[in-house]
Formats: structure tokens, C-alpha cells, sequence
């Protein structure tokens, strides 16, 4: 009995009956969120290093919940993942950042990118190029412009990705490896799934100008990259000494709090009057 009521006790523990609370009350948001439209994207710059144009955008996802206000991907990513809930609001947020910025093309910024982040659970969906497929015919789209972003640590298995990141290349899109470097995997997936792109995560630049290792750590990644014939792609770039050091070690695009935070779709129109697209 005392066992049974220590184990009671453990169950009714504030804060995890807090927590779970939550993460129902989550779940059940979610379902509705994407009908009751409370989804927005936010777009941040990718910048063109050597002249800091504006050559593309990532979109990020942000949900107003109507009791518990904004709440920021981390929190409710996973759930949507674990809840199989990913799949359409991924969905929705290719279709939605395709239509923005198949719009800013037609207003004359032709060559602009979009890249939209994908959990490994809408890759390892047998429908998920076919769905791709159909949104970008739907927009008329040149699909080299849209940029599908995989987490490193999503690569741990890559094995049941392998179709669909050939059957999305052959569809002619890009795919981007996001995070690099924090994902704890082996490299020898770089040699087989055909990568475009390298983005070097944030953490690295952090203190990349104060420490020896820091230093020698970024330059082994562009270095790697640029071997590989990969993209190099510099997230979290907060001070100038960064872009100069990334420019010395032939890393050309970035993104980061010094050019610009992620903007809703009327501040990035704004952006692109100040830094026009080359
Ligand atoms: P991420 O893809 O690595 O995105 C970069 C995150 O860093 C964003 O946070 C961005 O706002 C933030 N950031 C940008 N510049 C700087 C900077 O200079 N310094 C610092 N410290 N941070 C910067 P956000 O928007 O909260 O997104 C967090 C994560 O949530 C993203 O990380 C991505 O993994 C995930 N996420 C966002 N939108 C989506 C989505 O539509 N689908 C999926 N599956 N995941 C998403
Ligand atoms: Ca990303
Ligand atoms: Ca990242
Ligand atoms: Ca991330």
C-alpha cells in the first residue's frame, strides 16, 4: 500500500500533471489550428555575403494559440510529430511558403529561393513528393527554387528517406542538410543521398572567433563543404567579425540577427527595397 502510494503520489505530481495537461491541450490546438488558420510564416533573408543582397528566404513557422498566445516551434514541433499531425501542417507550410514567394517572383524578385524546414516524418511519407509535386505545378513553379531542410539528427536512419529524397531530386528541387555539425551521425551519408546544401549550425559561430578550436572547427566545415561541392550556408550570424571571418574561409551565404530576425511576408517587402536581389 505504501508502494502504491508513493507511485499515486509520483503520478499526481504538479508538474507532471502540469505538464501533460499541456501538452493535451497542445495536441487538441493543433488539430485545429490549421483550419482555424492560426499558422503564419515568418521569412528570414539569406544573404549573398560578398555583397549583402538578398538572394532567398527560410520560412518559419509561427502559431498564435488563441488562450496560451505565441508559441515557438520548439514547443510544438515534436508534438505535432509525435501526433502525426506534421504531415498536414507540413503540408501547409510548403503549400503557403510556394505561394509567397511565387508571388515576390512575379513582382519581379525572379530569382529569389524559399526553403522550408521538413521533419523526417513527412520524408518517410510515401505521398509526400507527390503531394510536392502537385503544389508546385499548382504555382507554376521552377522547383530549383524551393530548398527542403533536413536536420542532421534526422539522418541518424536515413536508410527509409533514401526513395524520397531521390524521387524529390528527380522532381528538381533541393535539399539542404540544416544544423550540420550537431546531429552526432556519421559522415558517410554525405557520400550516397544527393545533398545540396550544408548549413553550418549556429552553435558553431557562437564562439568561433574566440578559441583556437572554435576557429578551426568552422574552417574544417566550409572547407569540407566546399570539397564536397556542397553549398556552405552560415546560420546565427549576430556581428560583423563573423561575416568577415566566414567570407576569409569562402563561406558566401548566410543568415543571421545581424542582417535580419525571421519578418512577417510586409517587413520582408520592406527588406528587399533596402537590399535588392542581384
Ligand atoms: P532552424 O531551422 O535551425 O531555424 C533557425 C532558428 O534560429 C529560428 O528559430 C530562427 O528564428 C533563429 N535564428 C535566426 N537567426 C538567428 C541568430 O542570429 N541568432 C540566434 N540565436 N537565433 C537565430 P525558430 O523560428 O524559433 O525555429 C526553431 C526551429 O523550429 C527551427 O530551427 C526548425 O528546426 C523548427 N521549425 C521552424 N519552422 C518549422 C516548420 O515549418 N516545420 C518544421 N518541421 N520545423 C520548423
Ligand atoms: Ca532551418
Ligand atoms: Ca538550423
Ligand atoms: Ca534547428
Amino acid at each position: 500500500a505504501k508502494e502504491k502510494g508513493r507511485d499515486n503520489y509520483q503520478f499526481f505530481n504538479a508538474s507532471l500533471n502540469e505538464s501533460m495537461r499541456v501538452k493535451m491541450h497542445l495536441e487538441n490546438g493543433l488539430r485545429k489550428a490549421v483550419h482555424r488558420q492560426e499558422f503564419t510564416l515568418c521569412y528570414q533573408p539569406l544573404i549573398y555575403l560578398p555583397t549583402g543582397r538578398i538572394i532567398g528566404t527560410e520560412a518559419l513557422i509561427r502559431w498564435e494559440h488563441p488562450e496560451f498566445g505565441n508559441i515557438p516551434p520548439s514547443d510544438f514541433i515534436p508534438v505535432a510529430e509525435d501526433t502525426g499531425l506534421i504531415i498536414p501542417i507540413g503540408d501547409w507550410v510548403i503549400e503557403e511558403a510556394c505561394r509567397q514567394n511565387k508571388v515576390w517572383q512575379n513582382e519581379g524578385h525572379e530569382k529569389l529561393s524559399i526553403a522550408v524546414n521538413i521533419s523526417v516524418k513527412q520524408l518517410e511519407d510515401p505521398g509526400f513528393p507527390d503531394r510536392i509535386k502537385k503544389i508546385l505545378a499548382s504555382f507554376d513553379m521552377d522547383p530549383s527554387f524551393l530548398e527542403l531542410e533536413i536536420t542532421e539528427g534526422m539522418m541518424q536512419d536515413f536508410d527509409s528517406s533514401i526513395p524520397n529524397i531521390k524521387r524529390l531530386k528527380d522532381l528538381g528541387l533541393k535539399i539542404s542538410i540544416d544544423d550540420f555539425g550537431t546531429g552526432y551521425s556519421s559522415l558517410s551519408y554525405l557520400k550516397v543521398l544527393p545533398i545540396d546544401t550544408l548549413k553550418i549550425d549556429k552553435s558553431f559561430l557562437d564562439d568561433s572567433l574566440e578559441s583556437f578550436r572554435g576557429q578551426a572547427l568552422v574552417k574544417t566545415i566550409i572547407d569540407m563543404g566546399i570539397n564536397l561541392q556542397f553549398n556552405v550556408i552560415a546560420e546565427g550570424i549576430e556581428d560583423r567579425m563573423q561575416v568577415e571571418f566566414l567570407l576569409s574561409q569562402g563561406c558566401l551565404i548566410g543568415q543571421g540577427y545581424f542582417y535580419s530576425e525571421p519578418l512577417s511576408p510586409t517587413k520582408c517587402e520592406e527588406f528587399f527595397q533596402k537590399h535588392l536581389s542581384p
